[in-house]
Order: structure tokens, then sequence, then C-alpha cells
């Protein structure tokens, strides 16, 4: 509305907006200001101001086909004017969610055949847990309940999947993790404690501390573990070579599950369709969200096995209808949305662009700072990148917290037009650009990436 002026949206967004993740006094008291978006296209944003930013963060790592698509925003207004409503209880579909199921089941990895639909991340891995929980009580091992995950995990913020999230600002006074959920190794390479060991033999420890969690827990007590092919939230982390398939062979050996949450690396964040792919993981479950529909309509959703399906099925044969279901299960614009975002990954073939322009970046990236005396790593995958800073290269000492080094680097970029994500816990900066990003513009991003670190160190 064209009508009121920015002042008094602001004065409105101050009193009355509840901000996600934003730090409540520092926004009321006006120490941090607003911004008001107005559009977007391709990888620029645009707010009331007129100001324009390359978003190299792609919203929230979701907008991955880029801002824009007209084949996405019509797909949704026809199935809005043709059927914006019906539930999908007791057989109801819609042709848009049925043919989605199809579509997802023919990208996931083979011998996963069923999709079950939310909303957002966290209430597919809440799904997930209370599945894996029916699961084991059909079985009838109702003791095999709790969900191991790793120290920066991030998983979501409910109940459940904020204890599963392995960042301490998402447990903090909110009395979580639950007590069901316990946390193992980071397969942070780069923070290792002893320097002598090669990735190798990281991945061997970490999979060698997960095992002694089970044995001291009790095999028969574990239900799941649950994992991001890449730690994303907790710092834009590739996991060190050999690591899935370490982990994986303890999961085999204890009868315990494993949950991928793909809600960032599903459809082609890593280059590859999915990121179970990208490292050989063997999931019974893969939560999927973000880039399902690239973030157009909020949907997401829970790949289930067919080992695991046999299950569920017997299980509703032996006690009714599972209880389970939201309103908006495969809400028709979701999947319209999504249909019409998978159609359009395939033609533009974007995923490989996400694996060619994402590698160039990461290069161009490293040949810029790599040498910087306060750059400890630089680290990605796909259309995935982070620069992680350290007072001191040899000893990767952290700088003091109270410095807010990369919220204040990140301020320096905003200003010279570009936005990148200082992630919640250490002194790391994320890029996540969406999958249409050019040459010229990942240049645009490492350009103000190193002149805005050169400002401040
Ligand atoms: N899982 C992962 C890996 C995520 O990165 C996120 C969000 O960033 C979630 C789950 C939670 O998704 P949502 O914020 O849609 O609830």
């Amino acid at each position: 509305n064209k009508q009121l002026t920015n002042d008094q949206l602001t004065q409105w967004d101050h009193d009355h907006f509840f901000h996600p993740s934003t730090h409540l006094g520092q926004f009321a008291r006006r120490e941090m200001s607003n911004r008001i978006i107005t559009g977007a296209n391709g990888v620029y944003i645009t707010d009331r101001e007129g100001r324009s930013s390359l978003d190299a963060f792609a919203g929230l790592y979701c907008v991955n086909v880029g801002y824009g698509r007209t084949e996405i925003a019509d797909a949704i207004a026809e199935q809005a004017h043709e059927l914006a409503y019906y539930h999908s209880y007791v057989g109801h579909g819609t042709e848009a969610s049925i043919t989605l199921s199809k579509m997802i089941a023919e990208r996931a990895p083979d011998g996963m055949n069923h999709v079950y639909y939310g909303l957002g991340g966290s209430d597919a891995n809440e799904t997930n847990i209370k599945l894996v929980w029916y699961y084991n009580n059909v079985l009838g091992r109702p003791e095999k309940k709790k969900i191991i995950s790793r120290w920066r995990g991030y998983h979501g913020s409910g109940l459940v999947t904020g204890s599963l999230t392995g960042l301490e600002l998402f447990h903090k006074k909110f009395d979580l993790p639950l007590s069901q959920i316990l946390h193992t190794e980071a397969p942070y390479y780069y923070r290792r404690n002893d320097l002598s060991m090669s990735e190798k033999q990281f991945s061997a420890h970490c999979a060698a501390e997960l095992e002694a969690m089970i044995e001291r827990e009790g095999a028969d007590t574990i239900a799941a573990f649950i994992g991001e092919p890449v730690l994303g939230t907790g710092g834009i982390v590739p996991p060190p070579q050999g690591y899935w398939d370490a982990i994986q062979k303890v999961l085999n050996k204890h009868d315990i599950l494993l949950i991928a949450d793909e809600v960032v690396t599903g459809f082609g964040r890593l280059g590859t369709m999915m990121g179970s792919d990208h490292y050989g993981m063997k999931p019974d479950i893969i939560t999927i969200a973000k880039g399902l529909t690239s973030a157009y309509a909020p949907l997401s959703g829970s790949i289930i096995s067919d080992k695991m399906w046999a299950v569920l099925e017997r299980g509703t044969d032996e006690n009714g209808a599972i209880g389970h279901g939201w309103t908006y299960s495969a809400h028709p614009i979701g999947a319209a949305a999504g249909v019409a975002n998978l159609k359009l990954l395939d033609k533009l073939d974007l995923v490989s662009n996400a694996r060619n322009i994402g590698q160039y970046l990461n290069q161009a990236m490293a040949e810029a700072l790599g040498e910087h005396a306060h750059v400890g790593e630089i680290r990605g995958e796909g259309m995935l990148c982070a620069v992680e800073l350290v007072k001191n290269r040899d000893d990767r000492t952290f700088f003091d917290a109270s410095e807010k080094l990369a919220p204040r680097i990140v301020g320096k970029m905003l200003e010279r037009g570009v936005i990148a994500r200082a992630m919640p816990q250490g002194d790391i900066i994320g890029f996540a650009p969406p999958f249409s990003l050019s040459r010229e513009e990942a240049d645009k991003i490492v350009e103000a990436t190193k002149a805005s670190i050169i400002e401040i160190l």
C-alpha cells in the first residue's frame, strides 16, 4: 500500500510484529533497524527505500530457482482460482499433490516411494520422530525410542526439533533438549581436538563416539540418528571423507534408523538432486522443505522408505487409521508450486548450475581470501560456501564473541549491496545463493566479502 509512509509502517513494525530469531529488546528500542522488502527478481531483492541487494543466501537458503519466476507464480494463481483448498485426509487429494508425490519419488533414492506433507522443515521433522516411534511400537519394541542428533545440527525450533537442534541459542531458557534426545560429536574437521588426525581418522573417531554412546545407552533404547548431509546452520560444514560410510555401518549394526535432514540439501544444493546420493547415504526417512517449492509457497515433506512403509501399513491394519494429520498437509497451492518448481529445475538444468557455479564461487573465494591472516578456513560443497574467521590461523583461536565480528562484516557487505549470513555460532560467514547465480554475480559476492573483511580486519 503506497499510501502508507515508511515511518508509519516502521512504527507498526516495531510496536506489533514479533519477529523470529530477533533480539526483541534491541528491536523495540530501535537499536536495530527494520527492512521492508517489496520485490525481487533473479538474485536481487529490493526494499521500500529503493535499495537493491544481491541475495547471496537465497532468503534462508530456500529460493533455489531465484526470484520472480512467472512459471511458479502462474501455477500458484491457477491453482488458487481452480481449487484453493481441499484436505488430504481419508484418501482425498488433488492433481497437484498426486503429481508432486510421483515426481518426488522419482527424484528420491531407490526404495523411497511415499511422501507425507507438512508446511516447513520443523513440522516435517516432528512427523519423522512420531513415525519412528510408531514404527518401533508396531515392531513390539517400545523401549527403542531415543534419538541421536549432532552438536551443531539444525533440525528446526519446535519442542522436539528444537531439541534435535544442537545449538545452544535454540535451547537456552526454553528447557530444551527434551530427555529422549541425545547429541553426539559434530563432524567438524577444522575444529577437531587432535590435529594429527587425517579426515578419515576423524570420521572413524566420530563413528566410534557414536557407537560408544549407543553402547552406553543400550542399542535397544536408540530408535534413530538424524543428520544433515552437510551441517548447515551449524556453520556450513561438509563432512570429512568417509564420514557417512562410517556412521552408516554403526547404525546398521545396531538396527538404528537414519533420518537424512535434507531441508537445505534436497533438490540440488550440493549439485546432485539429493545430498543422500552425493554421500551414498541410505536413509529410512528424508526430510525435505525449502528447495521443494523454492519457498514460493510453504511446503515440506517426509520421504519414507519402503521398509518403513510396510511396517506403518501393518500398524494401521492392527490399530486403525494413523492418528497424525495437519489441516494443510499437501495444501494444493504448495503442491502446485512444488510441481512447477521441480519442472523448472529440470528445464533450466539448475542442478548442474548449482554444481558448476558453486565450484566457481568456492574457488574464487579461496583465491581471494585463502591467504588472509584471519581466514581460518574456506569450505563448501555445491552452492554452499563458508568463510571461517580466526584470531590466529596457527592455533585456530576464536575472536572474543563480544566483538561480533561476523555480523559486523556482514553489515559492511550489505552496504556494498550483498547479503550474506553471519552463522549463529562462531565467526562464520555463510553463502547459499540461488542456483541461477552467474559468474559475474559470484565475482560480486567475492569482491564484497574481501573488501569487507579487509575493512574490519
Ligand atoms: N532442517 C534443516 C536442515 C534446516 O536448515 C531447517 C531450517 O533452516 C529446518 C530443518 C527447519 O525448517 P523450518 O524453518 O522450515 O521449520
